[in-house]
């Protein structure tokens, strides 16, 4: 097919798997086609006969998973002649709502945790024109507030809880599938409000019932063990973690993430902030992969899991090559703040070469 605008964002390229018609106009940045790289250094560390790879969703537009649904959703509500959107974020939804808004030229409202969002999202949101209210209150209750709004008032909402953004999502399960050849025997992701699981669940699922697949995946989540309302069994009233992306308390797809673990026979675990910035500098240090701190709570996870010996043991039952999938949900640089917290500062020499040449050791 000849797409004259050189458009090839996950609608067009899983057009059949969505709910789009003929009549929807297309809203879209070239979102997905994101790189599933294998981690040499991963695979080792889990041993002989394991394959890890990560999904590197931090290459999406604006820099999250979030644009596979939200172009979607913006396509959607376009179609439906809505004139307004608007979002609860902890940052990216911001991010990704306010971008595709601006292609698509209505308003876009975002309702942010006033001071708990990274700095590199909130100028994504100002500088696409959203409204940007900073509400004096956590994600939950900004979302419940956008809620109410969204059913009073002629404004959609773009939050996960839109049908539309966990179909948009789920094309990420569809490329690793591709990619693989068929779906990975574990999938590792941190949970948030939970809209990802659900949708990556989803998209194996329908990929199977198509015929693409012969396998599903394991689950397996991971929320920060300051938000773990998912692994805590009760809502946490105030979450609290560095991996603000998944500092949520009442995850609004709580019930369809129990079933994602519980159909796939997986689990939702906790991984300690301490954990997710070992796996955060890891990446960085080698692979070569600047991630948010969110993103590296599947990492985090993964090397949990393998020290507890739990792919060696009962839940093991597979043959030949065991491929394991961390999904890695959005860019370093969203962050900016949390790494300078993490790294050393650069080293002030003066400018000679004697000086220099001290400090490289050569
Ligand atoms: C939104 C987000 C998450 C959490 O996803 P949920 O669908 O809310 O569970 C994780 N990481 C990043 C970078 C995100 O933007």
């Amino acid at each position: 097919m000849i797409n004259p605008y050189n458009y090839w964002g996950v609608i067009a390229r899983y057009k059949k798997y969505l709910p789009i018609t003929n009549r929807t106009p297309i809203i879209t940045l070239n979102e997905g086609n994101t790189p599933l790289l294998y981690s040499e250094y991963l695979s080792n560390l889990l041993g002989k006969g394991f394959r890890v790879y990560l999904k590197y969703e931090g290459l999406n537009p604006t820099g999250s998973f979030k644009d596979r649904g939200m172009t979607v959703a913006i396509s959607k509500a376009l179609e439906e002649k809505a004139k307004a959107v608007i979002c609860a974020s902890t940052g990216n939804t911001s991010a990704s709502a306010s971008a595709y808004s601006a292609k698509a030229g209505i308003k876009c409202v975002v309702l942010i945790p006033e001071g708990a969002i990274a700095l590199g999202k909130l100028s994504q949101a100002l500088i696409h024109g959203a409204i940007v209210l900073a509400v004096r209150g956590n994600f939950d209750i900004a979302l419940n507030l956008v809620r109410e709004i969204s059913a009073k008032f002629p404004i959609t909402l773009v939050n996960s809880l839109n049908p539309y953004r966990i179909e948009g999502q789920k094309t990420a399960s569809f490329e690793i599938c591709d990619a693989l050849g068929d779906a990975p025997d574990f999938q590792i992701m941190p949970v948030g409000n939970a809209g990802n699981i659900t949708a990556y669940w989803k998209g194996y699922k329908e990929y199977k019932a198509f015929g693409k697949i012969k396998k599903l995946p394991r689950m397996l989540g991971f929320q920060a063990e300051g938000a773990a309302p998912i692994v805590k069994g009760h809502i946490i009233r105030n979450p609290q973690t560095i991996a603000t992306a998944i500092r949520i308390g009442n995850p609004a797809s709580w019930k369809q993430a129990e079933l994602a673990r519980d159909e796939s026979g997986g689990l939702i675990d906790t991984v300690s902030d301490k954990q997710i910035l070992d796996a955060y500098r890891l990446l960085a240090v080698k692979e070569g992969l600047f991630v948010e701190p969110a993103s590296a709570a599947s990492v985090a996870g993964l090397i949990k899991l393998k020290k507890i010996g739990y792919f060696g043991g009962k839940v093991q039952g597979l043959k030949g090559i065991t491929t394991i999938v961390c999904i890695l949900t959005g860019h370093g640089l969203k962050d900016p703040d949390r790494t300078i917290k993490t790294v050393k500062p650069p080293k002030i020499v003066q400018a000679d070469l004697k000086a220099i040449l001290k400090e490289i050791n050569l």
